[in-house]
């Protein structure tokens, strides 16, 4: 059984930029990661990133992990970090949490205080065939050619239109895949248009108002039937087939929330924010007074507020173990996430938030 003083889930963007908060107010911090590296989404984008300049916008994803990473290397008296590590359990008894590092090891650890950053999962929709080898989620097969530089296939049908299907399509051809066509079922490009039109300008197809219908081959994909829609999602009757090895879904994420669970905060069903999420107060505090969450693990959003949150969440539970706030910087995070979801590009955000953010602080809610 190991104390630490802030234990920090998930080493993504939310998750690193909590610790670094929290280690330069002088809490001692330790951060795991399941995965072999810290950085979590941001190691595969390529790309150079949308939002706000403070938030690094113009500058590719694994360029950002590496500049939260260096900031963490320069606080290394205060944080430790540890990779290949999993938070697999909490206890309410007395708030311990039970972690496997590798296939072999297993230990215990009391934190005092906990930020959960654990990120979202894919989504996956059901359809025949969807068990066959060469179906992927969309994150999947950008984690496999970006970081371990395997393309998934060589004829690729992109299910989902959204900044994600959009990108991940770019990234297949920057590979040398080729992107058969990509299927949206709503009337309109969700991802940044900038995106839609390189893909448009390679003559790649984009079906709105279309999804896969079935996959087809008996051993692995060998091809994919799509299906017309109309404005309820119904089928219209007219379909095609189009020829492919693959078939990508990037149909939504949702946020990875299971701890939450476990430790016994109070969850709510928020569906612009994706999902089961966490009813917490402004500064990310959870009805678990010993508990903040940030980043995709309290409604899926972006990295920029990911790192954001990441900062409030780290500088509160710092605040909570007796650390003495830096001057401004609480108010300068606040002033930074209002920025980040102003328009109405973010009014679905706003009115997700709406629901899980008591204004009154957590002590108003009740712990379950
Ligand atoms: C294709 C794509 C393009 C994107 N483009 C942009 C963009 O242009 N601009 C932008 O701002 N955002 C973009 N995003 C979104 C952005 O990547 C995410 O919003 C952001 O990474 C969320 O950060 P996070 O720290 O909350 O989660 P993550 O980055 O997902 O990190 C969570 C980490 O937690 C770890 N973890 C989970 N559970 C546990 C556990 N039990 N124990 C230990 N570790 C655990 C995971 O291994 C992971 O490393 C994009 C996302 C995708 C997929």
């Amino acid at each position: 059984m190991r104390e630490v003083e802030l234990l920090v889930v998930g080493g993504g963007p939310a998750g690193l930029s909590a610790a670094a908060e929290a280690a330069g107010m002088g809490a001692s911090v330790l951060v795991v990661d399941s995965g072999p590296r810290l950085g979590g989404q941001l190691i595969k984008q390529t790309h150079k990133f949308f939002g706000s300049r403070d938030e690094h916008a113009g500058t590719r994803g694994f360029k950002i992990a590496e500049m939260l990473m260096e900031e963490i290397a320069g606080r290394s008296e205060k944080v430790e970090t540890m990779t290949d590590t999993t938070v697999v359990g909490y206890y309410r008894e007395d708030g311990t949490v039970s972690l496997t590092c590798g296939e072999e090891e297993y230990f215990l650890v009391k934190p005092r205080k906990m930020v959960i950053a654990a990120g979202a999962q894919e989504r996956l929709i059901p359809f025949p065939g969807n068990d066959l080898p060469g179906v992927y989620g969309a994150g999947a097969v950008q984690t496999l050619m970006n970081v371990y530089g395997v393309v998934p296939g060589r004829k690729v049908l992109m299910v989902g239109a959204g900044n994600i299907g959009i990108i991940v399509a770019y990234q297949l051809i920057q590979a040398g895949v080729e992107v058969a066509a990509v299927v949206e079922a709503t009337p309109r490009v969700g991802g940044y248009w900038v995106h839609a039109a390189k893909i448009r300008r390679l003559g790649v197809p984009i079906h709105l108002m279309h999804s896969i219908k079935r996959a087809l081959g008996e051993e692995s994909v060998e091809g994919a039937a799509v299906m017309g829609l109309d404005d309820k999602f119904r089928p219209t009757g007219s379909e095609f087939t189009v020829d492919c090895d693959t078939i990508c879904l990037a149909v939504g994420l949702t946020p990875t929330v299971e701890l939450l669970w476990q430790a016994g905060c109070k969850m709510k069903y928020v569906p612009q924010l994706c999902g089961y999420v966490p009813v917490r107060d402004l500064n990310l505090r959870t009805t678990n007074h010993d508990i903040w969450v940030a980043g995709d693990s309290s409604g899926i959003e972006e990295a920029s507020s990911a790192m954001v949150e990441g900062r409030l969440a780290g500088f509160g539970a710092a605040a909570a173990l007796g650390y003495k706030p830096r001057p401004g910087r609480y108010e300068s995070f606040v002033a930074r996430l209002d920025h980040l979801r102003a328009g109405e590009v973010c009014d679905k955000i706003r009115a997700g938030l709406e629901c899980v953010i008591c204004e009154g602080g957590s002590d108003d809610v009740f712990y379950e």
